[in-house]
């Protein structure tokens, strides 16, 4: 079955100056959150290519890896459910939480299989050959949505960013995002490449998890892979690894020991923008990164700046409790 809003009306996602957040520049706010599905965010964007995809296949099962707590989980479980699919999830048993996510997925009638973390690869491979052998076509999305697929959807948001910035005669100095498994990074810096921007615009990747050794590697391949199977199929043209080398600028400096842990500022900071402007952020992703993105401007001095922030969604992790969660101070 096809899903309406992923054909048509999908976006280009609202931009919204935000006064006051960080003074003496100009901050705005791409509302990835608002894309019309399954509460939104990064994670939509990118399952409308897989959707595609899935389609081309003819593929007749979603299969995919990921914590059921996660908003991608909860998303292609989503679409799966929509497209009269069986959706069937290895998740990291040593991960399992019962939160909102997790039980929409249940709801959206998934198969969740528990693995062990030290047995994941066979089991997605003994799964899969199991749906081939009894006639089926799977289709697999990696975890958090990394691949080509996703790496091409956050292309076209930087595409949609440009028209914004084309139709206002504005350029942004700086876009800030939350960094984790880079694909929304890799997507970010191959659009503003495929323009030939980088020298007015830098793309920085605030690490909610990963270090930067861990992290950056795995966006800069990301982008190459996109560039050499994408856009150098379509256009004909190669960029230089070194130049997808400069401007992948990823910064672990706020990742505060990592995935889910946070601090008092973080919480500050969520409290502060849905009390002051309405706007949900959670502690794992967005709010984090929104503080991260403050505590750059204040470490780089920064003046006089036009700087975009992509709101990146998550918004049913803002109704988790918090006491359960890890914490640094
Ligand atoms: C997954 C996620 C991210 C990170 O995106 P990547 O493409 O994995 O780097 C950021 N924000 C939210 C809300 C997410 O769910």
């Amino acid at each position: 079955m096809k899903i309406d809003v992923f054909e048509r009306g999908f976006s280009p996602t609202p931009i919204q100056e935000l006064t006051g957040v960080c003074p003496k520049n100009r901050v705005f706010l791409k509302r990835e959150d608002f894309l019309p599905f399954s509460f939104g965010g990064n994670k939509v964007r990118k399952a409308r290519h897989f959707y595609r995809e899935i389609q081309t296949q003819s593929a007749d099962v979603v299969m995919t890896y990921g914590s059921s707590s996660s908003n991608h989980c909860r998303i292609i479980a989503n679409m799966a459910a929509a497209m009269g699919l069986p959706c069937h999830i290895i998740s990291p048993e040593e991960n399992y939480k019962d939160t909102p996510n997790s039980r929409m997925v249940q709801r959206f009638g998934a198969v969740v299989e528990k693995v062990p973390l030290s047995g994941i690869s066979q089991a997605i491979e003994a799964r899969r050959a199991a749906y081939q052998k009894s006639g089926k076509n799977p289709y697999f999305i990696q975890g958090g949505g990394h691949g080509d697929p996703g790496t091409a959807a956050y292309v076209e948001c930087y595409e949609e960013i440009r028209r914004w910035e084309q139709e206002r005669e504005i350029s942004f100095d700086y876009i800030f995002h939350v960094s984790g498994t880079g694909t929304t990074q890799a997507g970010l810096v191959c659009g503003l490449l495929a323009c030939g921007r980088q020298a007015h615009t830098r793309i920085v990747g605030l690490s909610n998890a990963r270090t930067l050794e861990r992290g950056r590697p795995v966006v800069v391949q990301s982008a190459l892979s996109w560039l050499e199977h994408v856009y150098a199929l379509q256009t004909g043209r190669r960029i230089l690894e070194d130049t997808v080398e400069q401007a992948v600028c990823f910064e672990d400096a706020w990742r505060l020991g990592g995935y889910g842990c946070y601090n008092s500022a973080v919480l500050g900071t969520v409290d502060e923008m849905m009390k002051r402007y309405g706007i949900p952020m959670d502690t794992t992703y967005v709010g984090k990164g929104f503080w991260a993105m403050t505590e750059y401007v204040k470490r780089e001095g920064l003046t006089g700046k036009k700087i975009l922030f992509l709101h990146t969604g998550g918004t049913p992790l803002f109704f988790e409790e918090r006491p359960g969660e890890e914490r640094a101070e």
